[in-house]
């Protein structure tokens, strides 16, 4: 087989770059080893514009969201599924001084679209044990990227683009770079010679390989130099039935509706652990969600599922894209760490903007950035 790009990892980050790698007429292939604890298995998918303690917009957000939004909307219709849900953020003011900090803020021009005052509370009234107050957030959404992955998958599947295996470096051939290639023919073999592929893999040829593994990329012999960090989160999936919420409430964790409506499903989370031993669910973080749902809510609910992942964080925030400082036809694209649904569209489109028509990347993204020395 031979194809403009290998790609490995098919969470969210190798789905959205095969989608616009392909979107631009080139050929992939995506390898990824199906692991049930990947990011984008566990994640929420939440979209949520303004974030922190301080409550404060996310990084590049106007630009992140309406692309996000729009890219998400184009994978619905091509996958033919609902994926994309708009739905607001309810946020738990717990005294006054996170009022008059969140008061501050809807009094600031850049975040007028986004603050909605008052904060509708309605649909929550007996069934929550009310905070101090609350604001609301609009232009926050909830995409199912696990649901996106797996149907995307199948799509990979029906072009023959999808190997489901364990990449093994060991088995990975990289030619010369292909200007040592132009180089080299000129010099020493005769012009008529066909070029060589730029690397193989198993039977498959390719133009270059993009590295999408996520937390796994510190396996990775080629790019285990970038300073990932890591940080497993831990969820619950809980029934509660009557609950009937609409919006996504952030009182302490995030009670966020999940599936079908008359499923009465919730997503509840997030721990958020640095240190940890393995991406196993423990029974120490079921109890922490636990209690601390307990705490929100008035009505009783029943805990159906609890799962655990590690998010590809990494030291600086700020995704990592780019090449391989000496093998040229290796990437990665990784380092969406906490916020992969707002960031994962609009990178993906940037690396394969410079892998097809060779538009520079943008510094603050670039793993460049690493070797520079000061
Ligand atoms: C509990 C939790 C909650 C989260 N909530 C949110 C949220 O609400 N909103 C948000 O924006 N983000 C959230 N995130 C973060 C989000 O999930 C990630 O940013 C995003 O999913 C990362 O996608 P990825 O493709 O880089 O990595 P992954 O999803 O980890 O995908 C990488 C894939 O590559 C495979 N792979 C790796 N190495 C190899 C190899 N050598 N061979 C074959 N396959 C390989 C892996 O097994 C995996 O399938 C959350 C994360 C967690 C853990």
């Amino acid at each position: 087989m031979q194809v403009d790009t290998l790609i490995v990892g098919q969470g969210l980050a190798g789905t959205l770059l095969a989608y616009f790698l392909m979107e631009a007429g080139q050929t992939v292939c995506v390898i990824d080893d199906d692991y049930p604890r990947a990011a984008s298995r566990v994640a929420a998918g939440v979209i949520n514009p303004v974030t922190g303690r301080s409550f404060v917009k996310s990084w590049r957000v106007d630009e992140l969201i309406p692309f996000a939004r729009q890219t998400y909307l184009q994978l619905e219709s091509l996958l033919g599924l609902p994926l994309y849900h708009e739905r607001n953020i309810l946020r738990a003011l717990s005294h006054q001084g996170d009022e008059n900090d969140w008061l501050g803020r809807s009094a600031d021009p850049a975040y007028l679209d986004y603050i909605i005052d008052p904060a509708d509370v309605s649909a929550y009234f007996g069934k929550i044990n009310p905070a101090f107050s609350y604001g609301e957030l609009q232009h926050a959404s909830q995409v199912d990227i696990g649901k996106l992955c797996t149907a995307f998958r199948s799509f990979l599947i029906n072009k023959n683009s999808f190997k489901k295996e364990t990449f093994d470096y060991n088995k990975l051939e990289i030619s010369i770079s292909a200007e040592m290639q132009n180089f080299a023919s000129l010099q020493m073999f005769p012009p008529s010679l066909p070029p060589s592929p730029s690397l193989s893999y198993q039977g498959i040829t390719a133009d270059r390989l993009v590295f999408c593994e996520g937390a796994k990329a510190p396996r990775n012999p080629y790019f285990n130099y970038l300073p990932f960090i890591g940080d497993k989160g831990e969820v619950l999936i809980v029934k509660i039935p009557g609950a009937h919420f609409p919006k996504m409430l952030k009182q302490g964790v995030f009670v966020i509706p999940f599936g079908k409506p008359e499923e009465e499903l919730y997503w509840i989370g997030t721990t958020y652990e640095r240190n940890f031993e393995n991406d196993e669910p423990s029974p120490h973080s079921k109890a922490t969600l636990n209690d601390q749902l307990s705490e929100v809510l008035t009505l009783p609910f029943e805990v159906v599922d609890h799962l655990a992942a590690i998010r590809p964080t990494v030291k600086d925030r700020r995704p990592f894209l780019g090449f391989h400082p000496q093998f040229e036809q290796l990437a990665i694209f990784n380092g969406l760490g906490t916020k992969g649904t707002s960031l994962a569209p609009f990178w993906a489109k940037h690396l394969a903007d410079r892998l097809v028509h060779g538009s520079p990347l943008d510094r603050q993204v670039d793993i460049a950035r690493f070797l520079t020395h000061n």
